[in-house]
């Protein structure tokens, strides 16, 4: 038999498999902690981190530990019947997040439909909105996942195009525009404020320090619920637990997806408390796998783990360094920095034909994977248990791959 090259891989993909991603081309085999290597062996930094759903990094040993003990015990009942270990997460999440109930989900793109559903129950059992009025004010440049609902609030016409007809009752405003937000507060069937408190998928836009609370006391005035998508903030990314623990806010709906496995299952969830989680009753919303032991078990011990090390602390700390050593970067193709804890950007400028893919594939040949998005921006997220040491060899890798454009 002879050894498939990396070539062989990407070829195999590209015959099978829709053709709905187009990856950087490394073919990746395994993960330890900060690092991944190819099918040839060859190591790399993970700066994407699997869009930050790998916080505690790659094959975390506690994450590992929980699921195969768990996988060879019970790994699902359907919620048809009760399980010994639900209702220990459920005690477990509520108590950290400090909310009154959990819906356990899968992905993130679920928990966003879970959120907009007890959002419109609500509306219609609480607020006293007229059946099939309520709407939901959500921002440009969202991302929330791909469901044709969820894509029916997009702006970007790549997730969009060619899948209408679309899902009614969402109005769109400007992000980081809390006088828009006003405006449309005013129509007494808003029932809900739906955002991200940094958005990550448009390019890591950071609001102004003040937006959220600001949003969020316009929704209390308004008695509308403030709906945070933290599917990608959450976990300790941008160095405090949710990024909404940076205004103080506490959402009304708390959407949490990604890191809450570590990346070893999809887990997703949505917290809320009891006069908005109890209008959603027996039969009215369900999944198979959503709350399964498995899941379960596996969440608990990443949610214990980004507690036990430290890592809100840790990418605060580490995000400070990564950002001040890119500003030192002499190149002419950066053009902007931002970026919060460990959930960072940098915008390109094309260069002699140059642009922010090419640099990803030089970067990629230098040791350090992340990967372009909208064409000019490069996320860097890398696993937040990157020490200090790790990241300067990184930044290393970083800086060499701009010198080479230069
Ligand atoms: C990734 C992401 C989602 C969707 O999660 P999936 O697990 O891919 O469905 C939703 N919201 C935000 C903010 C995300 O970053």
């Amino acid at each position: 038999m002879t050894k498939m090259t990396t070539q062989d891989f990407m070829k195999r993909e590209e015959q099978y498999g829709a053709h709905n991603y187009h990856p950087l081309p490394v073919v990746l085999d395994k993960g330890k902690g900060v690092y991944v290597w190819d099918v040839e062996g060859k190591q790399y930094y993970d700066f994407l981190s699997s869009y930050s759903a790998l916080n505690q990094g790659h094959c975390h040993p506690e994450l590992v530990k929980a699921m195969s003990k768990q996988a060879e015990k019970l790994a699902l009942t359907s919620r048809a019947f009760y399980n010994s270990v639900l209702g220990e997460f459920e005690e477990y999440i509520t108590g950290y997040f400090g909310y009154d109930k959990v819906l356990p989900m899968n992905t993130g793109v679920e928990a966003d439909e879970t959120a907009i559903k007890l959002c419109r129950k609500w509306a219609y059992k609480q607020k006293g909105i007229t059946e099939n009025q309520a709407k939901i004010i959500v921002c440009e440049n969202n991302f929330h996942g791909r469901t044709i609902t969820v894509v029916s609030m997009s702006t970007d016409p790549d997730a969009r195009k060619d899948y209408g007809p679309y899902t009614p009752g969402f109005k769109t405003i400007p992000y980081n525009d809390t006088e828009a937000l006003e405006r449309e507060l005013e129509d007494p069937n808003v029932a809900g404020f739906l955002l991200e408190p940094i958005q990550g998928e448009a390019g890591v836009i950071v609001p102004d320090d003040g937006y959220l609370r600001k949003a969020y006391d316009l929704c209390k005035k308004h008695n509308v619920l403030f709906i945070a998508d933290e599917v990608q903030t959450g976990m300790g990314r941008t160095g405090k637990i949710l990024a909404c623990d940076h205004e103080e806010v506490r959402p009304d709906i708390l959407i949490l997806g990604k890191a809450i496995s570590g990346g070893m299952y999809p887990v997703s969830a949505v917290l809320a408390d009891d006069n908005i989680m109890l209008t959603i009753q027996p039969g009215e919303h369900g999944s198979t796998f959503g709350g399964n032991p498995i899941a379960a078990k596996v969440a608990m011990a990443a949610l214990e783990v980004v507690k036990k090390e430290n890592l809100a602390e840790n990418a605060e700390k580490m995000g400070k360094i990564f950002r001040e050593e890119l500003k030192k970067i002499q190149s002419d193709m950066i053009t902007k920095i931002r970026g919060k804890g460990l959930l960072n950007a940098v915008v390109i400028k094309p260069k002699n034909g140059k642009t922010a893919w090419d640099v990803c594939v030089s970067m990629k040949e230098n040791g350090v994977l992340a990967k372009p998005t909208h064409g000019d921006i490069i996320r860097f997220a890398p696993p937040l248990i990157i020490t200090e040491k790790q990241l300067n060899e990184a930044m290393d890798k970083i800086r060499e791959t701009l010198s080479e454009f230069n």
